[in-house]
């Protein structure tokens, strides 16, 4: 018994020490794959749900891998948290993404009342010079004012609720609205909607996935998306992949949607003829 236990305890500790290396590996890796330009923004079409006409896009991140191809974030956007590199690869993020929409403006492409979105993780979003850093980004790189929209989860609030708003209410300044990002599956989620200034609240796609079978989802999608529409809020809805999703949500008063049912994310060259076909419409 003994022994087997310290077999046990070996295999544990051999498998801790495997998964240690791997995440330091992994680690290495990422930190490379900033200065060698292996990072790249895709971007998902907004659309609106009566029209489906573009209303934007979210732009979500890629690790172009050489030889693993396109890695998508699940697999190491909390090895960029966890190592704190999330704050250089969010910085650049920010950047890339004004870039891209500078362009499309420019190109006569991108409407006024569009917005590009993007995701800042809690860690960026809370230092102290985030709002700093987001200022300087727009005088270096400037986009029309009130096109970009930041993505935030309940968990930027972690602690410090009047901070979060402050930092909010400070970028409002430069033009920015903000999106209250997987609504729904947190624990406070109604109770922040209240309080933090945002324009938009997206639900999240795990309601949307059975909504055709699954009666409890259709209460919820239709209660969340009146409830946004009585605050004055927009209401996306993630996740969309079928015609009869589609249907519903238009029933239930959701104003835009995103999904594969539309478009994946993809490449910003793809994603620019999109763009052009749509503002030919
Ligand atoms: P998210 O912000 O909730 O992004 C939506 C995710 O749903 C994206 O996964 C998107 O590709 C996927 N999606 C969109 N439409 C559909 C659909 O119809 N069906 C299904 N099954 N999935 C759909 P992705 O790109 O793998 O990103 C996963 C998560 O990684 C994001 O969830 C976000 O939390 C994080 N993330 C992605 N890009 C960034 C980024 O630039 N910065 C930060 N901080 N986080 C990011
Ligand atoms: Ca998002
Ligand atoms: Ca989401
Ligand atoms: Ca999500």
């Amino acid at each position: 018994v003994k022994e087997g236990g310290r077999n046990g305890i070996a295999f544990f500790n051999e498998a801790m020490a495997e998964q240690a290396k791997n995440q330091l590996v992994l680690e290495a890796e990422l930190h490379k794959a900033l200065s060698a330009d292996q990072y790249e923004l895709f971007y998902q079409a907004k659309v609106d749900v009566q029209t489906g006409m573009l209303t934007g896009a979210e732009a979500l991140l890629r690790w172009k891998h050489p030889e693993r191809g396109y890695v998508s974030p699940g697999i190491f956007i909390s090895v960029l948290e966890s190592s704190g590199m999330i704050i250089e690869v969010g910085q650049w993020i920010l950047e890339e993404a004004c870039r891209s929409l500078q362009k499309w403006q420019a190109l006569g492409v991108w409407n006024d009342d569009m917005h590009l979105s993007i995701n800042i993780s809690p860690r960026q979003f809370r230092r102290s010079d985030f709002v700093d850093e987001v200022k300087k980004t727009l005088m270096d790189i400037p986009v029309h004012r009130g096109t970009l929209d930041i993505e935030i989860t309940e968990s930027v609030v972690i602690g410090n609720i009047e901070e979060t708003i402050s930092t909010m209410e400070e970028l409002a300044l430069e033009g920015i609205s903000f999106s209250l990002d997987d609504f729904g599956t947190g624990y406070s989620s109604i109770s922040y909607l209240k309080r933090l200034p945002v324009s938009t609240l997206k639900i999240d796609q795990s309601f949307i996935r059975d909504l055709g079978e699954d009666r409890s989802d259709k209460v919820l999608v239709e209660s969340m998306s009146s409830m946004g529409r009585l605050l004055g809020l927009k209401v996306v809805a993630e996740g969309v992949e079928e015609q009869e999703q589609l249907e519903l949500i238009r029933d239930f008063g959701c104003d835009e949607y995103q999904g594969y049912f539309f478009s994946r994310p993809i490449p910003a060259d793809q994603f620019y003829k999109l763009l052009h076909e749509n503002s030919l419409k």
